[in-house]
């Protein structure tokens, strides 16, 4: 059996300062992948230091069996390697080359080890046109795996927002709410960039509870999941929110409206039926219903999740992408996915005009957006200058406190009418 690479930190420092150096020349970028296997040690121990090995020659061998460049993969650290990206001419090729290095390590490890069993974090960087040093590039690739590592997913070109999980002490309450339906639905609106206009509105569930306040809507969520429910509470939402479209509409206002549909529920037929009743009933327009996905329950179920999405689409709902960035999706999904939209995590839009890492991760997702056709909407734009930036940056829409907080539904149409004057 062949001993797993050596350690080669110094070759790859100075690899990557040359091909940082060759980006000066042609204004290309620089992209670092970091990939770790964090539970190396684990393996060691429970299937013995030759099945460790083993796992880390494979890594490396799969690694470098996609690299078409020499000097681009290195093991740098126990159990981590690096794969260098040279000359890239358009910042979605990060994202393509990312989809690449999941797939080759997702296949089967000789031996005792299975790939399942690994718990791989990926760490990403891109370097434009040399405006980082060396250190500083692989200081960035670092600190994408910090936050890799801090998320639930296994791959991850970014932040996550970490969601709160907490409160069995709700479960009651929240069963006697949905037996009385006595839930809330606030809107907030999106705005158009291109024009400055107000034509649609996301619909965001308000629980309250006599003293204690209004609960998060991701509390719910879980809730509902918890205790087999999610299929009523998306009931009551999705029934709230097109009659209150039919609504608006009989006050002379054709808001289009997107609500969120929770991860569990996207496998389910019963989706397609509920959405399809929902519009026939209150007598709305399919194509001004959105419905919001997050990425990672278009990762979690492929087969169920794309006949029904498919399904939703050919009906003529529209198909939007949440928290797009969080989770890992693989571009090649997006050619199935039926998706009309994408919508940038808000982690990213908060501090990118201060953060250069997320202000790159921005211009990938809008590069992504372009690619596939897709409209995207940026959420949480907290300022005016993130606003203009992303404006100037070609996004469609925009989402954040800065233009407007989410609002009871009494209140959409007179706060419309203030806008437009
Ligand atoms: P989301 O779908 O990504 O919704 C956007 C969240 O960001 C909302 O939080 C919104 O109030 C908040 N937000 C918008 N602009 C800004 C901003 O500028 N700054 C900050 N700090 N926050 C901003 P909310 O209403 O607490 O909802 C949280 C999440 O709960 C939603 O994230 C969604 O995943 C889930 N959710 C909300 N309503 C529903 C629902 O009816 N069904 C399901 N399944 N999930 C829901
Ligand atoms: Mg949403
Ligand atoms: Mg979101």
């Amino acid at each position: 059996m062949s001993a797993p690479e050596p350690i080669h930190r110094h070759e790859f420092l100075s690899s990557l300062s040359q091909f940082i150096e060759a980006s000066k020349t042609d204004t290309s970028s620089v992209g670092l992948i970091l990939v770790d296997i964090v539970n190396l040690p684990q393996i060691n121990n429970l299937h013995g230091y030759a099945q460790g090995d083993k796992t880390l020659q494979f890594c490396f061998d799969q690694l470098l069996s996609i690299s078409r460049i020499n000097d681009t993969v290195y093991r740098i650290g126990n159990h981590q390697f690096v794969f260098i990206l040279p000359a890239i001419k358009t910042p979605s090729f990060v994202a393509l080359a990312m989809n690449k290095v999941v797939k080759v390590l997702q296949a089967d490890v000789a031996g005792n080890v299975k790939t399942a069993e690994l718990d791989i974090k990926i760490g990403v960087a891109l370097n434009k046109s040399a405006a980082l040093s060396t250190e500083k590039t692989l200081l960035a690739a670092e600190t994408s795996l910090k936050n890799a590592k801090a998320s639930k997913g296994h791959f991850t070109i970014g932040k996550t927002t970490s969601k709160p999980k907490q409160t069995d002490a709700y479960e009651h309450i929240f069963r006697e709410k949905l037996k009385a339906n006595d839930f809330e639905l606030y809107y907030q609106p999106k705005v158009n960039m291109l024009t400055g206009t107000i034509e649609r509105a996301e619909a965001l569930l308000r629980w309250q509870i006599p003293d204690k306040g209004f609960i998060s809507p991701e509390v719910a969520v879980d809730i509902a999941a918890k205790i087999g429910e999610s299929f009523a509470l998306t009931k009551w939402v999705i029934h709230t929110a097109v009659r209150q479209m039919k609504q608006w509409e009989k006050e002379g206002y054709l808001i289009s409206v997107a609500v969120n549909v929770q991860a569990d529920l996207v496998q389910s037929p019963e989706l397609f039926n509920l959405v399809q009743d929902s519009l026939a009933i209150w007598g709305v327009d399919k194509n001004r219903l959105t419905v919001e996905i997050t990425e990672s329950a278009v990762i979690d179920d492929k087969e169920a999740g794309f006949d029904n999405l498919s399904k939703l689409k050919a009906y003529g709902v529209q198909l939007s992408i949440d928290d797009f960035g969080t989770g890992y999706s693989s571009l090649s999904y997006f050619k199935h996915i039926p998706a009309n939209e994408l919508k940038i995590d808000q982690s990213f839009v908060r501090y990118m005009l201060e953060n250069r890492q997320d202000q790159q991760i921005v211009k990938i997702i809008i590069e992504i957006a372009k690619l596939f056709e897709l409209k995207l909407v940026a959420e949480g734009i907290e300022d005016q200058e993130t606003y203009d930036y992303l404006k100037q940056l070609g996004c469609d829409y925009g989402q954040g406190y800065h233009m407007a907080k989410p609002m009871p539904a009494d209140d959409f149409i007179p706060f419309l009418k203030r806008h437009e004057k």
